[in-house]
């Protein structure tokens, strides 16, 4: 058993156990416990929210004005700066991404609080025509306690990205981490509070999404659930929402398209799809996990895709030079393990990886190679499920039709890449594919100016951009007799 000390978690800005189960964060790379700490129990859920609820109406938060709430956020941003290293070292630890990886989802975080700090200043407030006899005016109001449910992939980021716009709206938020990485949020928390935001306008409830996500979902003051994670649970949020009449925004699911044209710049191409499908160690919902190729390049791309993908560096997330850490757990590997199986049941076969590495460096942490399989269609399981895994299934295509239609046959709709010369092409497959986001010659970049989301069974709303910050408010008109 380990020595550390039980973390508090933090109920309503009462920093203290839980007085639910013990549960530990293990570092990825050796599965030594790195967190230990109690979830709230179910009375531990009521009492945070029912003084959220209380910390909205009375502290003050919902009524200063936008410039102050700003002020705040301004000072978290810097305060995160200020941390930036130790942060991502913690980040390192509790989910196992390289630290080059973490250095920068903690730069995001800060960049998502500053962001929103300005969006909460520069909010349009409209008066509308007058209609000679009364004047309109269309303002918005924050809406109460609010959730934030993240997963374990980004932490920090994912938590930034809902708390900034909640609380730059003048609402509380209940902050729902993934059970296996608990320990950002909880920093982050703290970070808020030495920023000035009052007790009580945040909590931070760790614990088994099943039990402790599902009665935040539940609880009548909760006013809305912004929620990233699997599909299944969004759609069971959903569901519940219904019920209350809850609005929710849900950033789920994908098995994004990579397509490379005939005349792409095949360097560029090359190292763009490898980012695209291993960085992240593939844990991520915008991996690029479906590889279409045109047939006449499709050979010699991938014998450089295959030999690079296979010298990527995997190992110590701690060294400055790996390229593809551990996956998250022991667990989620076997699921990775049994979907490689699947893709071999089917026909597929193994271009490279299929296999944990060996040597004394891996010996007890959660690694995986990274896998590209062929010789699949793209209605086979193993190309319609999300593994989110470093695990890259490549097929070639004749022409354009052929490529959107397979594009975009799937549930998912999240994120695609093209990689061209060509722009009129790049023009054409960007309308014509069905994603939330399209990149071009380029993958995986983000603009926190730029909304994000996904169709189909990848979501529903957007985060990010300046309008983020309204799905956490309630539109009112007003109207003036004149
Ligand atoms: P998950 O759905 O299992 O869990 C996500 C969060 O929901 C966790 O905090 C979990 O504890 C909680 N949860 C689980 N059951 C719940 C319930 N019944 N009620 C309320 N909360 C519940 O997902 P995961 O395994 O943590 O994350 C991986 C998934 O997240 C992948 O499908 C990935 O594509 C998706 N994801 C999407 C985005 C995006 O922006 N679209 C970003 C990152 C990850």
């Amino acid at each position: 058993m380990s020595k550390l000390e039980l973390l508090p978690i933090n109920i309503a800005g009462e920093w203290r156990l839980g007085a639910g189960d013990e549960s530990h964060s293990l570092y990825p790379a050796t599965g030594e416990v790195v967190g230990r700490l109690r979830a709230p129990s179910l009375a531990d859920v009521d009492e945070a929210i029912r003084k959220a609820d209380q910390a909205f109406r009375h502290s003050g938060w919902a009524q200063k004005k936008p410039h102050e709430r700003a002020a705040v956020l301004q000072r978290v941003a810097q305060l995160i700066r200020e941390r930036a290293e130790p942060l991502a070292q913690l980040q390192r630890l509790d989910n196992g991404k390289p630290i080059s990886e973490t250095r920068a989802l903690v730069a995001s975080a800060a960049g998502t609080f500053q962001f929103f700090a300005a969006a909460c200043e520069t909010m349009e407030e409209t008066l509308t025509p007058p209609r000679g006899d009364c004047m309109t005016m269309s303002v918005y109001e924050p809406m109460g306690v609010v959730a934030a449910i993240t997963p374990w992939n980004s932490p920090i980021a994912s938590e930034a990205q809902k708390m900034a716009p909640a609380l730059a709206a003048g609402n509380a938020v209940v902050v729902k981490p993934a059970e296996a990485t608990p320990l950002l949020a909880l920093e982050l928390a703290r970070i808020c509070e030495q920023a000035g935001v009052p007790k009580g306008i945040i909590s931070v409830l760790p614990g088994r999404g099943s039990v402790i996500g599902d009665a935040i979902t539940q609880h009548p003051l909760v006013k809305r659930v912004s929620f990233t994670g699997g599909t299944s649970t969004g759609k069971h949020i959903a569901r519940i929402a219904a019920d209350k009449m809850m609005p929710v925004s849900l950033e789920l699911g994908g098995k994004s398209a990579t397509m490379v044209l005939e005349d792409a710049d095949l360097d560029h191409a090359v190292n763009g799809v490898l980012y695209g499908i291993f960085s992240s160690s593939g844990e991520s919902c915008i991996a690029g996990s479906r590889l279409f190729v045109a047939r006449k390049l499709y050979g010699d791309f991938m014998e450089r895709l295959t030999a690079k993908a296979a010298a990527l560096r995997v190992g110590d997330p701690a060294d400055e030079r790996t390229q593809m850490g551990p996956l998250i757990s022991a667990k989620h590997r076997e699921s990775i393990e049994s979907y490689v199986q699947l893709g071999l049941s089917e026909g597929g076969q193994l271009r490279t990886g299929g296999q944990r590495p060996e040597g004394a460096l891996y010996e007890h942490g959660y690694y995986y190679r990274p896998t590209i399989l062929e010789g699949l269609k793209n209605q086979d399981q193993i190309c319609q499920q999300e593994i989110f895994g470093p695990v890259l299934v490549a097929m070639p295509f004749d022409d354009e039709a052929a490529l959107l239609e397979q594009a975009n046959d799937s549930v998912y709709a999240l994120a695609a890449g093209i990689w061209t010369r060509d722009y009129k092409a790049a023009w054409r497959i960007g309308r014509a594919v069905q994603a939330g986001t399209v990149w071009i010659n380029t993958y995986k970049q983000f603009s926190i100016s730029t909304p994000f989301g996904g169709w189909r069974d990848s979501g529903l709303g957007r985060e990010k951009g300046r309008l983020g910050i309204q799905q956490y408010m309630e539109q009112k008109s007003l109207y003036w007799g004149l």
